[in-house]
């Protein structure tokens, strides 16, 4: 059956695909329903199955695609924040809906209303579970992964599993991998592929004493490494140094299998309490960064983007200025200040992306802290989780803590057992009267309340903080 096509040869159906995605977006907007960030992409591809790929095809660069377990957003962020600062324009699924109708609807959204794409690239941040379903339905020509914690077992069962999907994505259009040396179960995805590293060369002569200070702690409590192991062989890796959980400098024990010398690297690392600081080392380069967020793992998330960005061969000014005037996204290490308090909000939702949170938090001698932890769906149901994660960097803190959600018992019950004095915790289930108490403890200038909420917290939040006239970003 011969499909009608408009004048500009653009089948009819594609064209209706994109009408009727966009006018239920607009619908949904204008009826104050939500962000419009899945249900239009449902519409369209109902219409024309083929809407994602030939709208995506029309990027004139190409398509590029951001997966792993932690740090998505950010890296796909900051990979914005560089191409923006090299006059690139972009088609990116900002508001973090990483699934295949969220991806499709974000590129009906960016379309015209006759289907046609004005974007230098797609840039996409992609669940690992459905990266090889969008990668059957566009060539993306390279793909990052920032890491592979255990996250939200009850969906995809063990790390191999997501390994397998994230690989088979890759395998699917024989896309460039771009991989974090540092975490041997990304280092050694697709040995097939055409595969660049990145990585932590070095830590800051602080940096470095202060780590062995806390991995001392960690190997106590065990909490804050996990376990990997050789491809080749099985056997455990051993370690020179661990930055977290398992990312830092290993090689077998057995085999001559170890951690790939990444072609792209930070050295000389040095990490504050808002902000942090490293040189950025690749080719003949070494750009001074000055980066606006807080934590090691933010480090990452920068280099990844980075390595992206110079495998795109943008050039060094805007990987430089991408990076260090980068403003954050919905929820992500994001700084907001109501009647002259100020507030940092970090999302929560597994046990590696939490202690990493804990510790950027600890760092801070005037933080102040608000946990708010939910278990409904989106949060996953169960909370056994909280006990994986390093709150005993919390017992050293001065503190006070609120906690809050439905789960605000339980969250109190660990910090009680992390060590922190039960005097100092305030259980608030209502997140509202919870965030009042949590920004009554802010008394200096210097003093930050940093919120960490789990997924469906931060949607609430996002809600409370609006109506008081300070909303959060992409809202
Ligand atoms: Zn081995």
């Amino acid at each position: 059956m011969r499909a009608e096509k408009t004048e500009r040869g653009i089948p009819l159906s594609e064209t209706l695909a994109v009408i009727a995605g966009k006018l239920s977006a607009q619908t949904i907007r204008l009826l104050g329903l939500g962000l419009a960030s899945n249900l239009p992409g449902k519409v369209s591809r109902k219409i024309n199955p083929a809407v994602l790929s030939h709208l995506a095809a029309q990027a004139r660069e190409g398509v590029v695609a951001v997966s792993g377990t932690n740090g998505k957003s950010t890296t796909a962020g900051l990979l914005a924040s560089i191409l923006h600062h090299a006059g690139k324009k972009l088609v990116h699924n900002r508001q973090g809906a990483n699934l295949v109708a969220g991806i499709t609807a974000c590129v009906v959204d960016s379309a015209s209303w006759s289907g046609s794409i004005d974007a230098d690239y797609c840039l996409f941040e992609i669940d690992e579970a459905a990266l090889p379903l969008v990668a059957k339905e566009i060539k993306i020509d390279s793909v990052l992964v920032t890491n592979l914690f255990r996250d939200q077992l009850d969906r995809f069962g063990e790390l191999d599993t997501t390994a397998k999907l994230i690989s088979k994505g890759i395998d699917q259009n024989h896309s460039n991998a771009v991989l974090n040396a540092d975490d041997p179960n990304v280092a050694q995805m697709v040995p097939g592929s055409r595969r660049v590293f990145y990585g932590i060369k070095s830590l800051s002569p602080n940096e470095q004493s202060a780590l062995e200070s806390v991995a001392l702690e960690a190997s106590a409590s065990s909490k804050n490494s996990e376990l990997s192991y050789c491809a080749s062989c099985g056997e455990e890796y051993s370690y020179t140094i661990v930055f977290y959980g398992q990312l830092g400098h290993y090689a077998c024990r057995k085999c001559a299998n170890k951690r790939p010398e990444p072609g792209i690297y930070a050295e000389n690392v040095s990490v504050k309490a808002g902000a942090s600081s490293f040189d950025l080392v690749y080719a003949n380069q070494k750009l001074e960064i000055s980066l606006p967020l807080p934590g090691m793992f933010n480090v990452y998330n920068a280099l990844a983007a980075a390595a992206l960005a110079v495998e795109l061969a943008i050039p060094a000014e805007a990987v430089k200025s991408g990076l260090c005037e980068y403003s954050t996204l919905f929820g992500r290490s994001e700084k907001l200040s109501l009647g002259g308090k100020h507030l940092l909000i970090q999302l929560i939702k597994n046990p590696a992306g939490a202690s990493q949170a804990v510790s950027a938090a600890a760092a801070d001698p005037d933080a102040k802290f608000l946990i708010a932890i939910n278990d409904n769906y989106a949060d996953g149901r169960d909370v056994s989780w909280l006990w994986d994660a390093d709150f005993e960097l919390l017992s050293s803190c001065p503190g006070p803590f609120v906690v809050s959600g439905n789960r605000c018992n339980d969250m109190a019950v660990r910090l009680k057992y992390a060590g922190v004095d039960p005097s100092k915790i305030t259980v608030e289930s209502e997140l509202s009267a919870a965030i009042d108490a949590g920004l009554a403890l802010c008394k200096k200038d210097s003093d930050t309340l940093w919120l960490m909420p789990t997924y469906t917290c931060l949607l609430e939040l996002q809600k409370i903080m609006k109506t008081r006239g300070c909303p959060l970003s992409g809202t």
